[in-house]
C-alpha cells in the first residue's frame, strides 16, 4: 500500500481515531484566554472529550449536511534541501475555526496524533508522549517571550497506549491552534504538480483570509522622502526595485510574496536574539504567517555556540543556529519560485491568463523571468527586516534606549565573542546583566569582580585574571553607554526594563528531558504544572514553588547536559 496522491485539493476531510482511555494532563491557562474561553468552560468533560479527539463538536450524524467536518491538509516539501514529494498532515487534523470575540482573531483548532490520514504514508499517525510534552512546553514558552508561534491549548494522555518507537512509548495528544498552518510546503507541491488553479487558489486564500485581504498586504513603496528615511530603512528596497522589471509596485502577488517575508524576516530574527532553533527548517515546517511551528528537535542555546545544531542527523550543519537566517531566505526563494508566475502575470490574472487561458511554456517561462529579479532583490528587504528586528530585540536586551551604529560593531560583537571563548551561557548573561546596577561596575576592580557572576558556578579554570579583565573591560564600555541613553537616577528603571525583556526561565533540554522522565512515571505529573507555570511567566524572578527546584531549573546546566542534541523520532 504506497501513500496516496490528493490532487487538485488541499485538504481531506478525515475522522479522528481516539486510543485507549484518555487522561488531560494540561491546560494552558494563557491558550484558553487566547482563545477566548472560560477556565470553567475547560473544566467539562465535552471539553475534555474533544482535546481527547472523541467528540467531534461540529459533526452531528444526524445532521450530515450541517456542521463542519475535521480534515487534514495536503502539503509538500524540500527536506534539507530536497524535494520530497507530498507529505501533508499525517497526523494532525483540523477539527474547527473558531474566534475569539474580543479580539476577533480568528484560529484552527487542530489535534495531533489522533490517528492515520491520507497523508500518513507509511507512519502510524500516532505521537508519543515525549514529543508531546515538548511541543506543549515550547509552543506557550515561545509565545510567552514575544516570538510568533504555533499554540497549544491542552494535552492528553492516551493510558494503556504503545507507540512503537525506538522503544514503546505512551502516546498522546496535543490540542493546537494557529491562525493558520499553512506552510510554504503547501505552495511547493502545487507548484511542482504544475496545477495552476490550485495554486492560485491557494495565493488567493491566503491573502484573502490568512492576511485579512489583499488591502492589508505591504502596498505603496517608499518613496525615498527624508522623512520617509526609516521606513525604507525598515523595508530595505528601493523605488524603482519592483518598478524596474515592468511588475508595477502594487501587483498583489508580489505584495502577498513581501508579506510572508517581512513576517519570516522577523520571527527568525526573534530566534536568532533568543537563541532558539527549530532543527528541522524544511520548507514543510516553515509557516506562511512566519510563525514558529513543527516542534522536533528545537532546542535553545545553552553556551553560545553558532555552529551548534540540536538535530543529531543535521550533519552539514544546515540547520544550526548561525544558518537559520540563511535557509529561511533559501526556502523564501523556493516560495518565490512557487509563486514566480503569478508574481509574473501580476493583473493579468483577472483577464484570464494564468489558469482560465492558460499560458504557453513560452510565456510561463517569460512571468517567471520577471518576478526573478523582484525574488532577488526581494532579499535586500529580506536583510533589512531581519536586521532591524534583531537589533531591535538586541538593543532592549542590553538596556539600551536608542541604537549606535557602534553597539553592534563594538559592544554585542564583543559581548558574543566573550561568550563564546569563555563558553558562557547566553540566557544568564542577558539576565544577570538586566541585574548589575551601574555602582556596581563604577571601577576597575569593582568591575572586575562583578565579571564572575558570569561564569558557571565551579568554573574556576576558566576565571583566570584576563578573562575577567576582559569581561570587566566590556562591563565599563557597557555601563558607559547605559548612561548616555538613560541619564542619572534612571537605574532602577533601567534594570526593571531588562527584566521584561530577558528571561530567568527557559525550557533547556535538560529540563525538558527531566520533566519527561516525571511525568512518564505516574506520581510525578505535578511537575508539569509548576513547568508550565515558569513557562508562561518566565520573566518573574520566583514562582512561589519549591525554591530550590526554582534556582536549580534556572541554575547552571549540570554537567554533559549542556547542548544536546536529539534524533526525536516523536
Ligand atoms: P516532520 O519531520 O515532523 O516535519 O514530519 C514530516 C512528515 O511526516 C509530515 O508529513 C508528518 O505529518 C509526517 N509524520 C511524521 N510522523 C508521523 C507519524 N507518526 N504518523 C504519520 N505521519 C507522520
Ligand atoms: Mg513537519
Ligand atoms: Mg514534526
Amino acid at each position: 500500500l504506497g501513500p496516496r496522491m490528493v490532487k487538485e485539493a488541499l485538504y481531506t476531510y478525515v475522522r479522528p481515531d481516539a486510543q485507549g482511555e484518555a487522561e488531560l494532563l494540561a491546560v494552558s491557562q494563557r491558550a484558553l484566554q487566547d482563545i477566548g474561553l472560560k477556565e470553567e468552560e475547560a473544566e467539562t468533560e465535552e471539553f475534555k472529550d474533544v482535546v481527547a479527539g472523541r467528540k467531534i463538536l461540529t459533526w452531528d450524524e444526524e445532521k450530515p449536511d450541517e456542521g463542519i467536518y475535521p480534515w487534514a491538509q495536503c502539503y509538500g516539501g524540500y527536506q534539507f534541501g530536497q524535494w520530497a514529494g507530498q507529505l501533508g498532515d499525517g497526523r494532525a487534523i483540523s477539527l474547527f475555526e473558531t474566534t475569539n470575540p474580543s479580539t476577533g482573531t480568528r484560529y484552527e483548532i487542530q489535534l495531533k496524533g489522533a490517528g492515520r490520514t491520507p497523508y500518513s504514508r507509511f507512519a502510524d499517525g500516532r505521537a508519543v508522549l515525549r514529543s508531546s510534552i515538548r511541543e506543549f512546553v515550547v509552543s506557550e514558552y515561545l509565545n510567552a517571550i514575544g516570538i510568533p508561534t504555533t499554540r497549544a491549548l491542552a494535552l492528553t494522555l492516551n493510558k494503556g497506549s504503545k507507540i512503537m518507537r525506538e522503544r514503546v512509548e505512551p502516546g498522546a495528544i496535543v490540542t493546537r491552534f494557529a491562525q493558520s498552518w499553512i506552510r510554504f510546503g503547501t505552495f511547493d507541491l502545487q507548484r511542482i504538480r504544475g496545477d495552476r488553479k490550485t495554486l492560485r487558489t491557494l495565493a488567493d486564500y491566503t491573502a484573502e483570509h490568512v492576511y485579512g485581504g489583499w488591502d492589508k498586504l505591504p502596498s505603496k513603496l517608499p518613496t525615498g522622502d527624508a522623512k520617509e528615511t526609516h521606513s525604507q530603512a525598515s523595508t530595505g528596497i528601493s523605488k524603482d526595485t519592483i518598478e524596474g522589471d515592468g511588475l508595477e509596485a502594487e501587483n498583489r502577488y508580489v505584495r502577498l510574496y513581501r508579506a510572508i517575508l517581512r513576517a519570516n524576516a522577523q520571527t527568525v530574527a526573534k530566534w536568532q536574539a533568543y537563541g532558539f532553533m527549530n532543527g528541522v527548517l524544511n520548507t514543510d515546517n516553515t509557516s506562511i504567517l512566519g510563525l514558529s511551528i513543527d516542534f522536533g528537535p528545537f532546542a535553545f542555546l545553552d553556551t553560545f555556540d553558532p555552529t551548534y545544531t540540536p538535530n543529531h542527523d543535521d550533519h552539514m550543519l544546515r540547520y544550526s543556529y548561525r544558518n537559520q537566517p540563511t535557509i529561511i531566505w533559501w526556502n523564501l526563494v523556493r516560495l518565490g519560485e512557487a509563486l514566480g508566475e503569478l508574481m509574473g502575470a501580476g493583473a493579468k490574472v483577472d483577464e484570464g491568463v494564468f489558469v482560465e487561458k492558460g499560458v504557453t511554456e513560452e510565456e510561463a517561462d517569460e512571468l517567471v523571468k520577471r518576478a526573478e529579479g523582484v525574488i532577488d532583490r526581494c532579499g535586500e528587504e529580506y536583510k533589512a527586516v531581519f536586521l532591524a528586528e534583531y537589533k531591535r530585540v538586541m538593543t532592549s536586551r542590553l538596556g539600551l534606549k536608542t541604537q549606535k551604529d557602534s553597539d553592534f560593531e563594538v559592544l554585542m560583537s564583543e559581548l558574543l565573542d566573550c561568550l563564546e571563548a569563555f563558553e558562557l551561557d547566553f540566557h544568564h548573561a542577558f539576565r544577570r546583566l538586566s541585574a548589575i546596577s551601574l555602582e556596581d561596575v563604577d571601577a576597575e576592580d569593582k568591575r572586575r569582580d562583578v565579571a564572575g557572576r558570569f561564569f558557571k558556578e565551579n568554573d574556576a579554570p576558566r576565571q583566570e585574571a584576563d578573562s575577567r579583565q576582559r569581561i570587566g573591560k566590556w562591563l565599563g564600555k557597557w555601563a558607559e553607554r547605559v548612561k548616555e541613553d538613560w541619564g542619572e537616577g534612571k537605574d532602577a528603571e533601567r534594570q526593571a526594563a531588562m527584566h521584561t525583556v530577558n528571561p530567568k526561565f527557559v525550557p533547556r533540554s535538560w529540563i525538558l528531558d527531566e520533566l519527561i522522565e516525571r511525568v512518564e512515571k505516574k506520581d510525578e505529573r505535578e511537575i508539569l504544572r509548576h513547568i508550565m507555570k515558569l513557562s508562561l511567566s518566565p520573566f518573574e524572578e520566583n514562582w512561589g514553588w519549591d525554591e530550590s527546584e526554582e534556582e536549580r531549573f534556572c541554575g547552571d546546566v549540570p554537567k554533559y547536559k549542556g547542548m544536546m542534541q536529539c534524533s526525536c523520532s516523536s
